[in-house]
């Protein structure tokens, strides 16, 4: 008799069938597309069921087979099962499945020793290389070789969280790097910080088998060899080592029907068409998707055809001869699109594409389909007027020759504004990036965009589809209508994972297409609009405005109603139409467009790595007939000049002066020999808990007779450094800490390293107290614990209380401090003069704050105030140096320690707000919205928790004088394209603002 195992993951079924020598007699393995019932059935017709005496399911999805009543086993045991059989002499299981990975350590017997499981939001898994896959327009299976068809570097692709690696991809996507590049980092990115997320910097030895769907492929798998050093197998088909590990035990223990007959499947067979009558009979909770509000428009309403490239093609009017038009095109990170705007402002025509990881080639073919509907619709573009924007607009632009290249929310609002002058709210969710724009008199006063994360947006509801297995076109026609349960909106990774388990208690997949809508919804209402005024005047933009059903999901939430433009998926390339008409002067318009025939202009990429300074630019040459533009020069040299271009910045000289005042009371940057004198060097972390107190301990341990050294400067390699030893899942800040942790003390750097437990600030009146966050206080604590750090030895560790009194810190201070031998008295004296050294910087702070104050008065101008902890706000390795770029645009920029704010304008409301750096948040916040010249940029990091509900309060004290804001979350990845297109928007929006709104909001602040 035969036994057979089953694995049902969160993508695949699995199945394999031995005989009573274990002999594979069959096996099977395919995408269950949301139906892991139906496709188990599906594939077990063909197989010789009457000979099977025993069975066992496993994997995350094995109670969708619960009617078949045999056991059920866990994916770790039947990993293991599976691989002592492929592997015998294996001593670790690394298993990459479709929803989670995992780490199996191994007794040298073979006997299972433990096991260590991803956190849910690590994203090394079958799910996210699908969802990636999508965006580069390759299938899974065959993205392994594409990524070794590059034999470069691969460029970086910050692959720990899905939402991060997507905007990575886009900006190497913008800054030409062609989808095998973008593959081969994908892939190789995707092993190391799975073993990073697996080990936390522990050593593996033993060979090690990897097994799961991805394992099968090659690129992960060698990551992931070559970043653990030791042998590694990956056995034959990776993917079925569950289902064979199931069928291992079935047969082993005899799991059928105990009687050596056949095994009963008939349950399974019986259950085909139950599951959809099941679930509409569960009470689902949310409203059926239904439009009864709104006018939805007939898309079909002119000439339109889909060419062989794959361009959707529309003749809006028919013309003859030549037509003078301007030419928009917006290059977003999933679609490209284009429209020709005639002098009457009547839409002559539009494209429509996917841009399929490759904005060159997709602009490319946009062109040559703009050359077929001119051959088409018998007429020809007299081009007066190119304008970009987009994800892509600048690299484009400057390839094209566009006349101008704007972001994407001046240029919907505009488009909007020509739709529907009465326009007061803008809805707008793209494939990557999700907007909420607010109007007053056809001019945006606030516009907000998602902090990076893409779970409101279409690429989520293009990855469910294709996992669902049902085709974005259909996907309105089958939702709607449908009633369904909650689901989450916290983030695409809970959210997927609530849909799977809907799935798997037997909801059809109509309502759980109905479900990701509602989703999508609440976390864009909630993470995006955060509380801000809607109108009635809604506009609903973006080519997911062509799915209805979503926007009955908007509707059915709002209860109002959502008007659709028959153009809402072409608003950016309208926008930039009408903008580029208004702005160029028509003498300049087209002067250096390289026509449409760029379609046919034979483009290469290449790739360079700069090495004049440690920025070490990626860079991509893209090569044409005219000339080489070279892309992705972080310090905008001219790539013929070989040396780093210094700029030189006015609006950026009071922040630089302020970190020319912190350099000169802070420690030595240089880490060298001893100074004579001294008793030796102690060192100090550039992060966390100390670096915003630099003043006061380079005094503190100068005082005790010691020189004062700090780590370097955040780099990629610090990240990199701290990501390999961090045993949990942290914030950047906490990532780069442990970084500066291991530089510190490898080599001779310092004879000691000083981490101080910073535990609280004094509490200001008014508040209950003044914590630093729990990662803060703990993080000597952790760096000690945390396995492959060197030289922890070397770590003084001293608790500091500054609320308690003096005489109490100090004793504290000489006890962490007793490998020294310093005394009390002498703890005491270096405390004080440590105070007033910090005492002496805020000062100086302040007042490089008001001069700063006077300058942008006198010109009357806008300042931007970045709002944040120090740690992260002020490291440039952090924020991408972001400040400088935002002063570069212009505006002065000002961090919160150089604003005279006051504790008083938020109490009694926040009293209870004890993070010490909260209440310096909210009072600068308060302070913002009260100026009429400043404008708060907040610089927030990805998993800061204090930051999870400090945001709410800011954005609160700013709606209530209705003050646009920006906020910025980082994760220590190095993409600025994303960042700087925010502050772009952001800045048109302070501008607006200030001229309809500023006089309001000063009547009442006075
Ligand atoms: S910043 Fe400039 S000089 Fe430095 S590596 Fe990049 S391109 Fe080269
Ligand atoms: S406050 Fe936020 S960013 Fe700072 S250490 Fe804590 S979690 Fe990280």
């Amino acid at each position: 008799m035969l036994s057979l195992g089953i694995d049902i993951g969160s993508l695949f079924v699995g199945a394999v069938l031995l005989d009573e020598q274990q002999n594979i007699v069959r096996s099977g393995y395919e995408r269950h597309h949301g139906e892991p019932a139906a496709t188990a059935r599906k594939m077990l017709e063909a197989y010789p069921l009457a000979d099977v005496a025993n069975a066992v399911r496993t994997g995350s999805g094995a109670g969708a087979l619960a009617m078949l009543g045999c056991d059920a086993v866990d994916p770790v045991v039947a990993g293991v099962e599976g691989v002592r059989k492929l592997v015998p002499d294996a001593r670790n299981i690394i298993q990459i499945g479709g929803g989670s990975f995992s780490l199996t350590r191994l007794a040298p017997d073979g006997s299972y020793q433990r096991s260590a499981i991803n956190s849910a939001c690590a994203s090394g898994t079958g799910a996210f290389l699908d969802q990636q896959s999508l965006r580069l327009q390759v299938p899974p299976t065959e993205l392994a070789d594409r990524a070794m068809r590059y034999d470069k570097r691969p460029p970086a692709v910050a692959t720990r969280c899905a939402v991060f690696a997507k905007s990575d991809m886009i900006h190497l996507q913008q800054e030409g790097f062609t989808v095998d590049a973008i593959a081969a980092g994908l892939c190789v990115g995707l092993g190391h910080s799975t073993v990073d997320g697996l080990l936390s910097g522990r050593a593996l030895t033993g060979k090690t088998a990897v097994i799961g769907g991805v394992a099968i492929n090659s690129v992960v798998a060698g990551s992931v060899r070559d970043k653990l050093g030791v042998e590694v197998v990956v056995p034959e088909n990776p993917n079925l080592a569950g289902a064979l590990g199931a069928a291992l035990v079935a047969g082993a223990r005899g799991r059928g029907n105990g009687n050596g007959t056949a095994f009963d499947f008939s349950p399974l067979f019986a259950g085909a068409g139950a599951a959809d009558a099941a679930a509409e009979d569960r009470g689902a909770l949310r409203a059926p998707l239904e439009l009864k509000l709104s006018n939805y428009p007939d898309f079909a309403w002119h000439r339109h055809w889909v060419n062989e490239d794959g361009s959707e093609i529309a003749v809006v009017e028919p013309r003859s001869g030549a037509i003078t038009v301007s030419f928009g095109v917006d290059i977003g990170s999933t679609s490209t699109k284009a429209v020709f705007l005639d002098r009457e402002k009547n839409v002559v025509g539009w494209i429509y594409r996917k841009t399929a990881g490759n904005p060159i080639r997709a602009v490319q073919l946009l062109m040559k389909a703009a050359q077929e509907m001119e051959r088409e619709g018998g007429f020809a573009f007299d081009i007066k007027g190119v304008g970009t924007t987009g994800s892509g607009r600048k690299m484009i632009g400057a390839l094209i020759g566009s006349d101008l290249a704007t972001n994407e929310i001046t240029a919907h609002a505009a488009a909007a504004v020509f739709i529907d002058p009465n326009v007061d709210t803008i809805i707008e969710l793209g494939g990557q990036d999700a907007k909420f724009t607010q109007l007053q008199n056809g001019m945006v006063y606030n516009s907000i965009m998602n902090y990076v994360c893409a779970a409101g947006t279409g690429s989520f509801i293009e990855e469910q589809s294709l996992k669902l297995g049902i085709p974005l076109a259909d996907y309105a026609d089958r939702a709607m209508g449908k009633a369904c349960p909650l689901t989450s909106d916290r983030c695409t990774v809970y959210m997927e994972r609530d849909l799977d388990l809907l799935l798997a208690r037997g909801w059809n997949r109509e309502q759980v297409a109905a479900a990701v809508l509602h989703s999508v919804r609440d976390n864009y209402l909630n993470k995006v609009v955060g509380g801000l005024f809607i109108g009635d005047h809604i506009y609903f933009q973006g080519a997911t405005a062509r799915n209805r059903a979503l926007v009955a999901a908007f509707e059915v939430e709002l209860g109002k109603e959502i008007k659709v433009s028959r153009f809402c998926h072409l608003t950016g390339a309208l926008g930039m139409c009408l903008l580029v008409d208004e702005r160029i002067p028509e003498e300049k318009k087209s002067a250096s467009f390289k026509g449409l025939q760029f379609a046919q202009a034979d483009v290469h990429v290449d790739y360079e790595l700069c090495d004049l300074c440690n920025n070490n630019c990626n860079l991509s040459l893209i090569k044409t007939e005219g000339g080489t533009l070279a892309w992705g020069l972080k310090c905008g040299r001219d790539y013929s000049e070989k040396k780093v271009k210094v700029r030189d910045n006015p609006t950026f000289e009071w922040w630089r002066k302020r970190h020319n005042a912190w350099l000169s009371l802070a420690p030595a940057k240089q880490t060298g020999s001893k100074q004579t004198g001294t008793k030796g060097r102690i060192g100090l972390l550039q992060s966390l808990g100390t670096y915003g107190y630099y003043p006061f301990w380079k005094k503190f341990i100068e005082e005790l007779g010691y020189q004062a050294v700090q780590s370097p400067r955040t780099s990629e390699g610090t990240m990199h450094a701290g990501a390999a030893i961090t045993s949990a899942e942290y914030c950047a800040p906490v990532v780069a800490s442990h970084g500066h942790a291991v530089e510190m003390l490898a080599g001779d750097r310092a004879d000691w390293l000083l981490v101080p437990y910073m535990m609280r600030e004094p509490t200001p009146p008014g508040f209950t107290d003044a914590h630093f966050c729990c990662y803060v206080q703990a993080h000597p604590g952790v760096l000690e614990a945390a396995a492959g750090l060197e030289g922890k030895e070397k770590i003084l560790s001293p608790i500091v209380l500054l609320n308690r009194p003096e005489a109490e810190t100090a004793r504290a201070l000489a006890k962490g401090l007793a490998k020294l031998g310093v005394s009390e008295a002498e703890a005491l004296r270096a405390l004080r003069a440590a105070k007033a050294a910090q005492a002496d910087f805020a000062a100086a702070s302040l007042q490089l704050g008001s001069e700063a104050l006077a300058w942008i008065e006198a010109r009357e101008t806008l300042g931007l105030v970045c709002i944040g902890r120090p740690y992260n706000t002020l490291d440039a390795g952090l924020t991408l140096d972001l400040p400088r770029k935002m002063a570069a645009l212009g505006y002065p920029v000002l961090y919160l320690d150089m604003l005279p704010y006051k504790y008083a304008d938020v109490l009694p409301e926040f009293a209870n707000m004890y993070w010490h750096y909260g209440q310096k948040i909210l009072a600068t916040a308060a302070y913002v919205a009260k100026h009429p010249r400043l404008f708060g940029v907040y610089f927030t990091n990805f998993m800061c928790g204090p930051d999870s509900y400090i945001l709410t309060y800011f954005k609160e004290i700013m709606n209530r004088v209705g003050k646009p804001y920006l906020c910025l979350q980082f994760d220590g990845h190095g993409a600025d394209a994303g960042y700087l297109t925010r502050v772009e928007a952001a800045l048109e929006s302070f501008h607006s603002w200030s001229k309809i709104r500023r006089p309001e909001v000063a009547a009442v602040a006075d």
